[in-house]
């Protein structure tokens, strides 16, 4: 009784977000995915309950080991992905640092990049050295060092791209080409592509994580991770998740699978907005830099079109005034929240320092190369006429200001 729906395999992204993963049919002929509220399943009969717990027949036991809901956004994940399993977590780091902890032990390796998720660089920095792994972190865009880095040996190769909040882009194929040779894994964090604009899994990556935090759920009123790759791999992940407990609850499982159903309408407006306020930013003379990989002069820019389907919807700029003028410039903002979310329906503007690398000294976002007049942009899905001239408007203000109180001209923060 396979109760799981079938999608055509030409179908395009948008139906695939709707149907992708949706079960055939609910209790109550209910159209919706329902929330499944129960710590544990019952069974009168034993050895019923027994078969199901040891895998040999389908069915639930408990819900930190599995739980109807998150199984359907489980599968729904497959469907975007074309993954063979997917894991949920109760948020993404859960999933970066399940994933990780499921696939290396003591005296192993992993080589990554210095960009990355503030989190994760803590896991890389703080949490797996702890533990016995050695961690490699090299320049994001120098990839004939990562290359001479895999080929030194290691176990996992560890990639986000693009990269939060500067925006690199890493070119996967030469990488996960590095790691075969060495006989490594490669994990990737998708969060800022999506699954509609880029699959790290047909580049060769084995096991895709995401924040479902971010553009998957789309609404900043839930957290939530995810990781999918070959089922051999995530029975490993799966059985790290079901014994370390973060569980992704129903409720918010709920909100993501209904989230995810708007993702391909959400993003096509939302990276059309990102491109013209990049473009705006370009010509704006409060800006020193511009990261947005659909700008021909961005350094991914080849790659990025070579490896995905669309740019994205997360813009980031560097302030000439450091953080005197993003403190000014961000309240002047109208349709924005200032908030250290992304992926949702609102525009959201926050700099590095109380958002990505939140976890970070000051010290360690400098040995980084995160500028203090760093912001970014997580666009939201307003229209992109009131996001233009909301930002022009902004940035005219306080220009003026600069001009009448030139006192209040910021050093280089
Ligand atoms: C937000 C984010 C994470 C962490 O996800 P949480 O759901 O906040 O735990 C990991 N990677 C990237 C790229 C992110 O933007």
């Amino acid at each position: 009784m396979n109760n799981k729906k079938t999608l055509d395999a030409k179908v395009g992204a948008g139906t695939r977000v709707v149907w992708g993963g949706e079960q055939v049919s609910h209790p109550y002929n209910a159209t919706q995915t329902p929330i499944v509220a129960s710590a544990a399943y019952g069974y009168d009969d034993i050895d019923t309950w027994y078969d199901v717990a040891l895998g040999n027949q389908p069915g639930f036991i408990y819900s930190r080991m599995s739980n109807p809901t998150v199984a359907v956004l489980e599968d729904k994940l497959c469907a975007l992905e074309a993954a063979e399993s997917a894991v949920a977590f109760s948020s993404g780091m859960a999933a970066i640092s399940g994933v990780l902890h499921s696939l290396l032990a003591c005296g192993q390796r992993v080589v990554s990049t210095r960009d990355s998720y503030g989190g994760t660089n803590k896991i890389f920095e703080e949490f797996l050295p702890r533990m016995g792994v050695e961690v490699t972190l090299c320049d994001t865009y120098d990839t004939e060092a990562i290359e001479r880095e895999i080929a030194r040996g290691c176990n996992v190769v560890y990639l986000e791209t693009p990269t939060n909040p500067t925006l690199k882009v890493l070119d996967i194929r030469r990488l996960v080409a590095a790691a075969k040779r060495v006989g490594a894994l490669v994990v990737a964090d998708n969060t800022f592509a999506t699954p509609l604009n880029q699959n790290p899994l047909a580049l060769g990556v084995d096991v895709v994580v995401h924040s479902a935090t971010k553009f998957l759920s789309g609404h900043g009123d839930v957290l939530g991770g995810i990781a999918c790759g070959a089922e051999t791999l995530m029975s490993k992940v799966r059985h790290y998740r079901e014994i370390n407990g973060a569980a992704l609850d129903p409720f918010s499982a709920y909100l993501i699978i209904r989230g995810i159903k708007t993702l391909a309408l959400r993003l096509r407006q939302q990276q059309a907005s990102a491109q013209a306020l990049a473009e705006y930013l370009c010509t704006e003379p409060l800006v020193e830099a511009v990261n947005y990989p659909g700008l021909a002069e961005h350094p991914g820019h080849a790659i990025a079109r070579a490896q995905m389907r669309g740019f994205g919807a997360i813009v980031s700029f560097v302030l000439k005034g450091g953080m005197r003028d993003v403190a000014q410039l961000l309240p002047l903002l109208k349709y924005a929240h200032r908030a250290g979310n992304l992926g949702a329906v609102e525009t959201i503007y926050g700099p590095a320092r109380t958002t990505s690398h939140v976890e970070n000294t000051l010290e360690e976002r400098q040995a980084l190369g995160i500028s203090e007049g760093l912001v970014r942009i997580s666009v939201g899905i307003e229209d992109t006429a009131d996001l233009l001239a909301d930002l022009r408007d902004a940035c005219t203000v306080l220009r003026e200001r600069q001009r009448t109180q030139p006192q209040c001209t910021a050093v280089h923060a």
